[in-house]
């Protein structure tokens, strides 16, 4: 079906009011959720087919993900939806004011390949909450995934309220031509600054989560223990390839080498001393990622790991060291399991070396100085923070979740993906009478007790 076709056929839906009762919205939740459950076993073959995902992971960041944040939208949908009655002020009075969140209509979701079912679905479910038909585009880079997904949305739901689109970069673009309501784009900031583009000729609203480098910080005062083995969690989960993953350490001096030491422990811990042989470590997505990542490396001295089959697209959990901020692998998101480590001296001011940064998704603070991390906090630019740990900040669907400047504008989960999907809407309620003809010309004196009513 021509995409055209298909949006106007979702616009029709959509104005004929089906989506828009709350009873529809939560019958589609639970649907969504039925999907997930039932199929589980399908989802994790195929995203192991894709990236060669463990099923914990699956299960865990992709699956148990949506199910919770559909639970919490079932639990709190009558809340969100309900109108919010808003005070007159002296100018409106008399006047009864409401605010209504309204659905935008027909979205777009556009999805990545490292986590190929939550990024698309999980948006979704804002989507559903919120009233509106949606068009899902998942990431060609994960086609076992993509094709499932077609088919389950495809048996769930009829295409003229949830449709997937499969393809790659042409199909995208040829969507983003036509006239979406809203777009939520997940990607790199590259393909973002593409979908502004396309979005501003029909002027339709974005929200863009993109990626960047997330700093680890880890100060002398850390437990530098619990500190290894959380970063060595988040950084080589899925090889590397997390938006969130802490993209290289930022450490004091005086605890870099015993913070090297436990990373290197927790590597081997969890994956082995072979971790190619592991059935819990993934492998780069393809072969133009793998090239990067290894080229990324050169000229870094290799700390730890660095063995590498392109045959598998493996690469070892690496850290390398010597590298300054110039070093390429210190200048873009890296997007794989290369963890750089760099040092910084009592003399320094972490956030001075890292505000520069262009604005990533977050930042990792391990300390326990509460000067220490305020600073990082207010004066380093990015998404969200966690403190003593990492990627834990996206579990909470109470938290915002989304980037700054460079890592993206708008957040979702929770509230903030209903509020993500509806817009607020003004309505005010006059009555006909009283009708005084202040407002009205001719204004003769009234500038001057406007002014003395007013400006006091
Ligand atoms: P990408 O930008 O290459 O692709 C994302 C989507 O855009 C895909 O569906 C793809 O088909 C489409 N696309 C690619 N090139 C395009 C073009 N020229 N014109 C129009 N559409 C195009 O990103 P990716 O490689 O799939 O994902 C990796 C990036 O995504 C990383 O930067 C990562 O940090 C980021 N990311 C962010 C989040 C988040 O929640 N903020 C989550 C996952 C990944």
């Amino acid at each position: 079906m021509q995409y055209e076709q298909l949006i106007q056929e979702q616009r029709k839906y959509f104005q004929e009011g089906n989506t828009r009762e709350l009873f529809f919205r939560k019958e589609n939740l639970e649907k969504l959720k039925q999907m997930l459950i039932e199929h589980e076993q399908d989802l994790c073959r195929a995203v192991h087919n894709d990236l060669r995902k463990p099923d914990m992971e699956v299960v865990s960041s992709e699956l148990l993900t949506v199910i919770e944040e559909i639970d919490f939208h079932l639990k709190k949908l009558y809340e969100w939806t309900k109108t919010k009655g808003a005070r007159a002020n002296l100018l409106s009075l008399p006047s009864k004011n409401e605010v209504r969140r309204m659905p935008y209509g027909v979205v777009l979701i556009v999805g990545a390949w490292n986590y190929p079912v939550n990024l698309l679905l999980l948006p979704l479910v804002g989507a559903i909450s919120g009233g509106n038909c949606a068009v899902l585009k998942p990431s060609e880079l994960a086609p076992a995934t993509s094709a499932l997904l077609r088919k389950l949305i495809g048996t769930t739901f009829h295409q003229k309220y949830i449709s997937v689109v499969e393809g790659g970069v042409d199909t995208n673009q040829k969507l983003l031509d036509q006239r979406f309501d809203k777009i939520f784009f997940t990607g790199s900031t590259r393909v973002g600054k593409i979908v502004m583009e396309k979005a501003a000729k029909h002027l339709t609203p974005v929200t863009l989560e993109l990626g960047g480098k997330s700093p680890a910080v880890v100060h002398k005062d850390a437990d530098i223990k619990t500190a290894a083995r959380r970063i060595t969690w988040g950084k080589f989960m899925n090889a590397g390839q997390t938006c969130i993953a802490p993209d290289f350490v930022y450490v004091h001096k005086d605890v870099e080498s015993e913070l090297r030491k436990e990373i290197k422990k927790s590597i081997k811990k969890y994956y082995g001393k072979n971790p190619k042989k592991s059935k819990d470590y993934g492998r780069m997505v393809n072969q133009g990622h793998y090239d990067r990542v290894v080229n990324l490396m050169s000229g870094a001295a290799i700390l730890s790991g660095g063995s590498k089959d392109p045959a598998e697209r493996y690469i070892e959990p690496t850290i390398v060291g010597n590298v300054d901020w110039g070093h390429p692998v210190m200048k873009e998101e890296i997007f794989g399991p290369v963890l750089p480590v760099v040092a910084y001296g009592d003399e320094e001011k972490p956030s001075d070396n890292l505000r520069p940064m262009s604005s990533p998704l977050a930042v990792y603070i391990f300390s326990e100085s509460e000067a220490f991390i305020e600073d990082l906090i207010t004066n380093v630019p990015h998404g969200g923070t966690c403190i003593n740990d990492v990627v834990m900040q996206i579990v909470n669907p109470n938290l915002p979740f989304g980037g700054s400047g460079n890592s993206g504008m708008g957040q979702y989960h929770g509230e903030y993906s209903f509020e993500c999907f509806t817009r607020p809407h003004a309505v005010m309620h006059r009555n006909t009478w009283p009708d005084p003809s202040f407002r009205y010309p001719p204004f003769g004196k009234k500038l001057f007790l406007l002014k003395k009513l007013f400006l006091r």
